[in-house]
């Protein structure tokens, strides 16, 4: 291959920028290409060295390939993106960084961010489990939405209990095999922005694993250090998801002192999360780093809603990996047991925090 002259990421960032002047229906097939270009599976450059179509890149119909073909042909100046565009890697990017680092993928033992059919997902907790096995892991934490974030289906506490028997079941199943496989049960728990859940605490103490996530009062300006302070210090969550909040060209995510966010997981032993969905990858880099000089624990969780998108374990995998996270931080290459042993002992230590206040 020779080297580049433009990578996807200048791409998607040219149709970004050209979306802002365009009218519709073109405004909206460039925004959504400007995304898709984040998945595409090559990059389009060396498409067109190999002669090949660029309609067979995602959201790339006969007009837009027209538009991508001029500026490969003919790079425009490389554009700085704007913060709600920036540091986000490309599939390309991710597989080379795990290509130059092959055991990353190798041992890595699990996903710790998953929905199903229970919440907004389209795969049963049997399939997602399937495709988990396929990929050489021993563990799944079912992760789908609890009761207050109702626009993605959100399980109450009967819900909740009706889950863990199936996953019992599936588990079961899994066991007759002989398969080196468990499926651990757990949920996405709604936070308010003063960092409470919205599940009664006697439900999340049969589980697994709790991962709280922010998902109101998403665009608020001022500094949010004490919301993630709350939620951290919330004795019920072991794992902080997609902290940030951000989404691709879509919002910026929340402001706050990330050293001291990320030193207060350290101090209370629990985890935030490299979010692998490719349009959140939230921690980003930068954010992954501040998170590195902490010495927090790292979680990696795909966020995926159906079992093909359990392969975004690419971009979480790709940030950790280049920002040079050490393993012994990271959830997902403990086992099943040690992950199980980690959470009650920060259970315990909570109750203990909690009873000497
Ligand atoms: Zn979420």
């Amino acid at each position: 291959m020779s080297e580049l002259n433009i990578s996807n990421a200048t791409i998607a960032e040219l149709l970004a920028i050209k979306a802002e002047t365009a009218k519709m229906p073109l405004q909206k097939a460039l925004r959504r290409a400007s995304r898709k270009a984040y998945l595409w599976p090559e990059e389009a450059a060396h498409l067109v060295e190999q002669n090949r179509s660029l309609t067979e890149l995602a959201g790339v119909g006969p007009s837009l390939s027209k538009i991508v073909m001029e500026w490969i042909e003919q790079p425009p100046p490389l554009p700085t993106p704007p913060a709600i565009r920036r540091s986000f890697l490309t599939l390309p990017q991710a597989k080379e960084i795990l290509s130059n680092n092959p055991t990353w993928a190798r041992n890595i033992r699990g996903d710790l961010q998953m929905h199903t059919l229970w919440s907004d997902g389209s795969g049963s907790i049997l399939e997602m489990a399937r495709a988990a096995q396929a990929r050489g892991y021993e563990y799944i934490a079912i992760t789908d939405h609890s009761k207050g974030l109702k626009i993605a289906g959100g399980v109450d506490e009967k819900q909740l209990q009706q889950q863990s028997d199936e996953i019992e079941g599936v588990n079961g199943v899994l066991r007759t095999e002989g398969a080196q496989f468990v499926v651990l049960r757990s949920i996405e728990l709604n936070l308010s922005p003063r960092g409470e859940g919205d599940m009664e605490q006697q439900s999340l103490k049969r589980l697994d694993l709790v991962l709280g996530c922010f998902h109101s009062s998403l665009r608020k300006k001022e500094d949010q250090t004490e919301r993630y302070i709350a939620a951290l210090q919330n004795p019920d969550i072991q794992i902080l998801g997609h902290p940030k909040g951000r989404i691709y060209n879509f919002r910026e995510g929340l402001q706050a002192n990330w050293k001291k966010v990320f030193d207060t997981a350290a101090e209370l032993d629990k985890a935030v999360e490299i979010d692998g969905y490719p349009d959140r990858q939230d921690l980003s880099l930068e954010l992954v780093q501040v998170a590195k000089a902490s010495g927090c624990r790292i979680s990696l969780g795909t966020d995926s809603h159906d079992p093909q998108q359990l392969r975004f374990m690419d971009f979480s995998l790709a940030a950790a990996i280049s920002v040079g996270i050490k393993r012994d931080r990271i959830l997902n290459f403990l086992s099943a047991e040690e992950l199980q042993n980690w959470v009650a002992t920060s259970q315990a230590q909570q109750a203990q925090f909690q009873g000497s206040r």
